[in-house]
């Protein structure tokens, strides 16, 4: 596991991060220096009206700058981009969220290319996004790696917008939920949400979409190792890619070994048996039927009403979230909280004083606070 994190860390995700530049497919120009964007310093900001119309009328160019515009941690432009996602809101197609996770190298971008290809040629409208999580480390602007989608980047009915870059992985996590509103606001009808096979993101893009899938390849007997036991546990499917030439009889042995594992496993969707199956992401082969599972999914869920529930599900418990992290931030830096945290703090770990007792203080301490 630890090279495979090593080469994590070297191989970018299908929409990593890079220093210093930034891509075109968001809507703005390629060669611009995003800090401008950013903090707005370069460019007027629109007005409220003008970005709820651009993003609704599906301005490609006024939706990467709602995107920014979210992406900013500046009071003002938070204030703002609260306006925009309020009003927009009544307006969202109710897409299909599709998070993809999986080793680099498993063909998540060549898979997310072909199946992006095949939804608009079907007439959709594809939004495709990531929650990288070495972009909460980067401070610098990022790129959307359009080599590595050519395709789909090209695609007038396709909106390629790479990883928010967010301080924390929660930070990541608020702006990829925001931008969905915008991609839905803006009538994308699928939307792709890719991360990579690193933990704690993976429990995040499955917080935020429908359907989530695990993307593999088979290896020689070592389908389980890898990866975390607890990834198949919240995936709804298994898709076992490069299923082709010489890779094929692995991939169909890795496919049953997989179905057999899944048989005791309890299915991340009530409802829904995870399934393991084939794909080529390369050739195309397995990905209308791939899209076939996820619309059979979409189906059954909506029908016994699982699909509203989940998602109301994901927006209390990121609103509890919110509301927890707000707090915190407030008990921390409330005056009297914070003269007294660090002491108390070690007098705990030292073993003078119960934690229980040390939590009322600073509990005290906060609520008779200014
Ligand atoms: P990612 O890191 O998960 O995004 O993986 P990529 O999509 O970049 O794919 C990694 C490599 O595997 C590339 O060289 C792809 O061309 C190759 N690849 C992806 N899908 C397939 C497939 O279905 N069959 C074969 N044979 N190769 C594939």
């Amino acid at each position: 596991m630890a090279s495979k994190r090593g080469s994590d860390r070297k191989k970018p995700s299908a929409l990593h991060v890079r220093k210093g530049v930034v891509g075109g497919h968001d809507g703005l120009p390629g060669g611009r220096t995003r800090s401008g964007d950013r903090n707005g310093g370069a460019r007027r900001l629109l007005s409220v009206r003008e970005y709820i119309d651009g993003v609704r009328a599906g301005d490609r160019v006024i939706l990467g700058r709602a995107i920014t515009l979210i992406e900013s941690n500046a009071p003002a432009h938070q204030e703002l981009a609260q306006e925009v996602l309020t009003a927009l809101l009544p307006h969202r197609v109710q897409a299909v969220r599709v998070g993809i996770t999986g080793v680099p190298g498993a063909g998540k971008s060549t898979l997310i290319e072909a199946l992006g290809v095949h939804l608009t040629a079907a007439g959709h409208k594809v939004a495709v996004t990531a929650v990288d999580p070495s972009s909460s480390l980067s401070g610098g602007s990022i790129l959307g790696d359009k080599t590595r989608m050519e395709k789909l980047a090209a695609d007038p009915d396709a909106f390629i917008r790479p990883s928010p870059s967010g301080g924390t992985l929660g930070g990541v996590a608020r702006k990829t939920r925001e931008a969905i509103v915008l991609f839905e606001a803006a009538g994308y009808d699928v939307v792709l949400v890719e991360t990579v096979g690193v933990g704690q993101s993976e429990i995040l893009v499955r917080s935020m979409v429908d359907f989530f899938m695990l993307v593999l390849i088979a290896g020689a007997g070592d389908e389980l190792q890898g990866i975390k036991k607890g990834v198949v546990e919240i995936a709804d499917a298994i898709v076992i890619n490069k299923a082709d030439g010489k890779g094929r009889a692995a991939a169909e042995a890795a496919r049953a070994e997989f179905e057999r594992v899944l048989h005791y496993l309890r299915p991340a969707t009530p409802g829904w048996r995870t399934r393991a199956v084939l794909c080529s992401a390369l050739r195309g082969e397995g990905v209308a039927e791939l899209w076939g599972m996820i619309t059979e999914f979409m189906a059954a869920a909506r029908k016994s009403g699982v699909l509203e529930e989940r998602r109301a599900d994901q927006e209390r418990t990121w609103l509890r979230d919110l509301v927890r992290e707000g707090l915190e931030t407030m008990f921390r830096a409330q005056p009297g909280v914070a003269a007294k945290l660090a002491e108390l703090e070690q007098d705990v770990a030292a073993g003078r004083m119960p934690a229980t007792a040390a939590a009322r203080r600073l509990l005290d301490e906060f609520s008779a606070g200014d």
